[in-house]
């Protein structure tokens, strides 16, 4: 489903993706770990194109995304972003923030996209909050509405950059909950997280990242139990 091609990125002298090449398929739900600095978030937002690749290609279902003369923003709705810090519109309710999207960008009918949001909110068991503003919600409420705005795209693939990082700990488990339901419904998923229970539970595949370069790459059960490479070993030694 996404295909990457020796991907690089330059930040002027700075070298951050140095060659990243990984397939992967549908229904997978794929974890990103690696060290501060080691290019996980810059990867994230090359494959939505928030950053514009400096080399190499992104193929999305078949689609050379990298390819100007593709339309990046009709390529980009199929791809839906978690952020750290919730980036909910602090002005807009929150049916606001979830229908925002798709009325301007998916042509649907306000009614339509209240409808579809209600039915969202319901599912996360926040529907009673639909006309609050995001100040108004704790942080495991606001990043469950972010995850389902962008799912209110109907995405192919979510992408999260540590979605529960900027969580008080008692919160952490409820966004988790919600991550583990989409994948267990097989949305294709990418997550860079520090969450070592998540990636054991349902990521099938971890990718360690270390200077812009993918240094391993295994089954959870795999790499949290017979690291291959060095750097991965003393990655985990860290964080386990
Ligand atoms: P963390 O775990 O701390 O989130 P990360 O693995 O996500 O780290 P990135 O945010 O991808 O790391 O950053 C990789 C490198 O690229 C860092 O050295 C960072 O300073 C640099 N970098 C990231 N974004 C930019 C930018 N817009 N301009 C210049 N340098 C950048
Ligand atoms: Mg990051």
């Amino acid at each position: 489903m996404i295909n990457v091609k020796n991907l690089h990125k330059k930040f002027g002298s700075l070298h951050v993706l140095q060659g990243i090449d990984v397939t992967i398929e549908k229904g997978e739900v794929v974890v990103v770990i690696g060290p501060s600095g080691s290019g996980k978030s810059t990867f994230l937002r090359c494959l939505n194109l928030l950053e514009q690749p400096t080399g190499g290609e992104i193929i999305l279902e078949g689609i050379n995304i990298t390819d100007k003369n593709n339309d990046i923003n009709k390529q980009r709705q199929k791809m839906g972003m978690v952020f750290q810090n919730f980036n909910l519109f602090p002005h807009l309710s929150i049916i606001d923030n979830i229908t925002l999207g798709p009325v301007k960008l998916k042509n649907q009918t306000p009614e339509q996209a209240k409808e579809n949001a209600m039915a969202l909110l319901k599912r996360i068991g926040l529907e009673e909050k639909a006309n609050n503003y995001p100040a108004q919600l704790s942080g495991g409420q606001k990043q469950r509405i972010a995850i389902v705005r962008a799912l209110a795209m109907s995405p192919d693939v979510m992408l999260f950059d540590e979605p529960t990082s900027a969580l008080d700990p008692e919160m952490v488990g409820e966004v988790l909950e919600v991550m583990k339901e989409l994948a267990a419904e097989g949305m294709t998923m990418v997550v860079v997280t520090h969450e070592m229970g998540f990636a054991k539970e349902v990521g099938t595949r971890v990718l360690f990242m270390d200077e812009g370069k993918i240094k391993e790459e295994a089954t959870p059960n795999e790499i949290f139990t017979n690291p291959k490479d060095d750097r991965t070993k003393e990655f985990l030694s860290k964080i386990l």
